[in-house]
C-alpha cells in the first residue's frame, strides 16, 4: 500500500515545491506547500496593517482568518484563497519575504495554521511539503523527506524562479535573504527546521528534477 502522507520538508529554496508538486501529480496525490499557507498569512498580516511583533494581534488574525485551498487550476495543485480572496500572485512579494520568518515564529499562529494543515491531511493521499511537517505537523506520515542543497545552488533556483514571476532582484539579495531566513527558521525554539530521525535525506544538488522525484516515488512505491 503506499504510503496516505507524504512529508516533504527542507530549507527555503531547496525545490520542495516543484519536487512535490510532479511528484503528487505522478501519484495523483494532491501537493500542499504549508510554506504557501505562512505567506498568505503573512499577507493577511501586511493589508491588516499588523506589525510583525504584535504576538496578541497575530495569533488573533491567525485564529480567524479563514484559509482555503482549492484545487482551481489543476487536481494536484492547490490555490490560496484569504477571507475568499486568491492571493497566488501576493506570496512572492518582497514585503512578504522580508516578514514571512518572523510572523511565522509566533506560537499561536503555528498552533492555528497547523490545525488547518491537519484538516487538510484528513483527506489522505497528501503531498505536504514544510519545515516542519515530519517532526510537528505529521509526525505519523508513512513516509518523510527531507531535501538539502547548498545555498548557493539554491539561491539560484530561486532567483531564476523570481525572474519568471517578474519581480524584480539580484542573485545577491536573493542569496542573503535565503541565508537570514534559513537562520531563523533554523534557531527558532519552536518547530526549528531539522529533518526527523526516520526522514530519508535526499541530497538533490546535481541532479534534475526528474531524477530526484524519480527516487523519491521508487520510495513511496516500495513494498
Ligand atoms: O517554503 P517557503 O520558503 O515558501 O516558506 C516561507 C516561510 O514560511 C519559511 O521561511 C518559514 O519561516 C515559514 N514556514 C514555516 N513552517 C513551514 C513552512 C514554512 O515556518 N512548515
Amino acid at each position: 500500500m503506499k504510503p496516505q502522507l507524504i512529508a516533504l520538508d527542507g530549507p527555503v529554496a531547496v525545490g520542495k515545491s516543484s519536487v512535490g508538486s510532479l511528484l503528487a501529480r505522478r501519484l495523483c496525490y494532491v501537493f500542499f506547500d504549508t510554506g504557501t499557507m505562512y505567506r498568505a498569512f503573512t499577507w493577511k498580516v501586511i493589508t491588516s496593517g499588523i506589525a510583525t511583533d504584535d504576538e496578541d494581534q497575530l495569533c488573533h488574525l491567525a485564529n480567524t482568518t479563514r484559509f482555503d485551498f482549492v484545487p482551481l487550476r489543476s487536481e494536484w495543485l492547490l490555490t490560496p484563497f484569504v477571507d475568499d480572496e486568491d492571493v497566488s500572485s501576493k506570496l512572492f512579494r518582497p514585503d512578504v519575504e522580508e516578514r514571512v520568518a518572523i510572523a511565522s515564529k509566533v506560537a499561536g499562529v503555528r498552533q492555528a495554521l497547523i490545525l488547518e494543515q491537519r484538516r487538510l491531511a484528513r483527506r489522505g493521499k497528501v503531498v505536504m511539503a514544510g519545515r516542519d511537517i515530519g517532526t510537528v505537523v505529521l509526525p505519523w506520515a508513512e513516509l518523510k523527506i527531507f531535501l538539502t542543497a547548498s545555498p548557493e545552488e539554491r539561491a539560484e533556483r530561486r532567483y531564476r524562479e523570481l525572474m519568471e514571476r517578474g519581480e524584480n532582484t539580484t542573485l545577491e539579495t536573493v542569496l542573503a535573504d535565503l541565508k537570514r531566513r534559513d537562520g531563523l527558521d533554523i534557531q527558532r525554539t519552536l518547530s526549528p527546521l531539522k529533518p526527523a530521525d526516520d526522514a530519508v535525506i535526499v541530497d538533490t544538488e546535481g541532479f534534475t528534477l526528474e531524477q530526484i522525484v524519480d527516487k523519491i516515488y521508487v520510495l513511496a512505491m516500495k513494498p
